[in-house]
C-alpha cells in the first residue's frame, strides 16, 4: 500500500511517522516552499504525549518541552478562583508539555526526513484537486514556485491534512460556509525574560469578553545563545470584536498591533504578571479570529480521508487541536495496517471512531470548554469575593473535570489505554527509529 498525505502540518507529519512505523510507504506534499519555526506555543496533552513517546520522540520532547503542572484561573481583578492540576500532577501516566509550536513542528519534519528520506517531504507542492480512480486515488498538484502543473500523483490512499481551509474538504463540500467566527479576536505573542509563578503553570485571567492566557515555553534550540535563560512567556490577549467589525476568516495568521488591544489591558498588573509590560516587550504580535466549523456528516470518500483541522477545526479553548490531530494520525495508521488490502474499510473504521469523538469535543468547546465556570464568577461577583465557595458550588468548581468527561479525556480513560497502536504491530521500534 502507498499513501499520499496532503499537508505537512502537525497532523500530516505525524501521519507520515506513524505509517513509517507500521511499514507503510508514504509521501507528504506541503504547499509551503519552506518550513520555518514560526508561531508561539501549543499544549501537548498527555494522551498525545503517550503516542509521541511511542513514536520515539520522548527524548526530544523532554528536552524542548516544559512539563505542565497546573492551570490557574484568576478573575479580571486578579483574584485566584481555582487551580486545576495538569499532566503527571493530575495523575496522568504521561506528562503534558507546553511547547514552542515551531520547535515541535520542525522536530516532526526533521524526523520525517531522517527516517523516511528527503523525498518523503515535498515542499512547494499545492494540492488543487483529488479524485478516486479505479480503486486508487489521484492528486493534482501545482508547483508553488513556477505555478506549473506538478502532478498528478497516484496512490492507494490519500490523507487530506491540509488544515482549517482545506482544499480537499472544499472539494467534497463546495457549499460549506467560511469558518464560523465567535467574534473573539486573539492577539498572540512571545516575550523573553519573564518567569511567571513556578514556570510550569498556565494562567487564564478574565473570562469570555476579555481574557489573558499565558504559559512558559522554551526558545527553539537554534535561537538559543550559550548560557542564556531559554524561558519565554507565550501569551494571548482576547477581546470580543466591535459589532461593526468584519474579519476575513480565511486570513487567520496575520501580524497584529498592540494599538488594537493593549489599552484594554492597561490595569491588568498583578503580583504574578504585569500584562502591559508583557505586551510592550513582546517580540511580535499575531492576530487571529477564533474560529471553528460545524461537524461534517462524512470524513471519508472512497480512498480519501480528512484528518486534523481539515476534518474538525476547533477553537483553541481546550488547548487540544494539535493533540487531537496526533490521535487521528495514530488511529488512521492502526486501521490501515490492520486492513492493508481493504483501504476503504480501514478509512471507514477510522472515521467511525474519530468523527463522533470530535463532535463531542466541538460541543464541549462551544459550551465554553473547561473554563465554563469563569463567566459565572464574573456575573455573581463583579466586584470580587472573600471566599470563592460563596460564589461557586463544589459542582460548578468541578466543571473542568466535566469537560474531560464530555470529551472522553479523563485520567482513567487515558491511562487505561497504553498505546493506540499495539506495539507488537510496530515494524520500526521507537528506540531504533
Ligand atoms: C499558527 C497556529 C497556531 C495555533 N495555536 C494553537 C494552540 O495554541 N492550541 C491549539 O490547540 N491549537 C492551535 N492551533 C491549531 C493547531 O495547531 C491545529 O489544530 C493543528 O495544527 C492541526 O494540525 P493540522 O496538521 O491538521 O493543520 P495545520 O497545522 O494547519 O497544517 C496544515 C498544513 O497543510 C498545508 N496546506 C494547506 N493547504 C494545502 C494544499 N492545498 N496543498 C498542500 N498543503 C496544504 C499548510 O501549509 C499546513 O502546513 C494553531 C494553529 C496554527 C496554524
Amino acid at each position: 500500500m502507498e499513501v499520499v498525505i496532503i499537508g505537512g502540518g502537525i497532523g500530516g507529519l505525524t501521519t507520515a511517522l506513524t505509517l513509517h512505523q507500521l511499514g507503510i510507504p508514504c509521501t507528504v506534499y506541503e504547499a509551503a516552499r519552506e518550513l520555518r519555526p514560526s508561531g508561539t506555543g501549543i499544549n501537548l496533552q498527555p494522551y498525545c504525549v503517550r503516542e509521541l513517546f511511542h513514536l520515539g520522540l520522548e527524548r526530544q520532547l523532554r528536552e524542548t518541552g516544559i512539563p505542565a503542572r497546573g492551570l490557574a484561573y484568576y478573575t479580571r481583578l486578579g483574584q485566584h478562583v481555582l487551580t486545576e492540576r495538569l499532566g503527571s500532577e493530575a495523575g496522568f501516566d504521561w506528562p503534558q508539555f507546553h511547547m514552542h509550536r515551531g520547535t515541535f513542528h520542525m522536530m516532526l519534519a526533521e524526523e520525517v526526513v531522517r527516517r523516511l528520506g528527503s523525498d518523503a517531504l515535498k515542499l512547494g507542492h499545492r494540492c488543487v484537486g483529488v479524485e478516486n480512480h479505479g480503486g486508487r486515488v489521484v492528486a493534482r498538484l501545482t508547483d508553488r514556485k513556477t505555478g506549473q502543473d506538478a502532478g498528478p500523483v497516484s496512490a492507494d490512499v490519500l490523507v487530506a491534512a491540509d488544515g482549517v481551509n482545506s482544499t480537499v474538504r472544499a472539494q467534497f463540500y463546495p457549499d460549506e460556509k467560511p469558518p464560523y467566527w465567535n467574534r473573539i479576536i486573539m492577539w498572540r505573542g512571545v516575550t523573553e525574560d519573564i518567569r511567571m509563578l513556578d514556570g510550569h503553570t498556565m494562567v487564564v485571567t478574565g473570562s469570555y469578553r476579555q481574557k489573558f492566557v499565558a504559559y512558559q515555553i522554551r526558545k527553539p534550540p537554534a535561537e538559543r545563545m550559550a548560557g542564556e535563560d531559554d524561558l519565554m512567556l507565550n501569551w494571548i490577549c482576547e477581546l470580543v470584536a466591535p459589532e461593526d467589525m468584519e474579519f476575513r476568516t480565511e486570513d487567520w495568521n496575520r501580524s497584529g498591533s498592540a494599538d488594537d488591544f493593549a489599552e484594554e489591558f492597561r490595569d491588568w498588573v498583578f503580583p504574578w504578571i504585569d500584562v502591559p509590560d508583557v505586551i510592550s516587550r513582546t517580540m511580535g504580535i499575531w492576530e487571529y479570529p477564533q474560529v471553528d466549523r460545524d461537524p461534517l456528516p462524512q470524513w471519508t470518500f472512497g480512498n480519501i480521508a480528512l484528518l486534523g483541522d481539515a476534518a474538525h477545526p476547533l477553537t483553541p479553548i481546550g488547548s487540544n487541536g494539535a493533540s487531537l490531530a496526533v490521535v487521528d494520525a495514530r488511529v488512521l495508521g492502526r486501521e490501515l495496517a490492520a486492513a492493508p488490502a481493504e483501504p476503504r474499510t480501514a478509512l471507514k473504521a477510522y472515521e467511525a471512531e474519530r468523527r463522533p469523538a470530535m463532535e463531542k469535543v466541538l460541543g464541549g468547546n462551544r459550551a465554553g470548554g473547561p473554563e465554563h465556570f469563569m463567566p459565572l464568577v464574573e456575573e455573581r461577583a463583579p466586584d470580587g469575593f472573600d471566599d470563592i465557595r460563596d460564589v461557586l458550588s463544589e459542582e460548578e468548581m468541578n466543571i473542568a473535570a466535566g469537560y474531560r468527561v464530555t470529551t472522553g479525556l479523563t485520567t482513567d480513560l487515558v491511562n487505561g489505554c497504553r498505546s493506540l497502536i499495539p506495539p507488537e504491530h510496530f515494524v520500526v521500534q521507537p528506540d531504533s527509529a
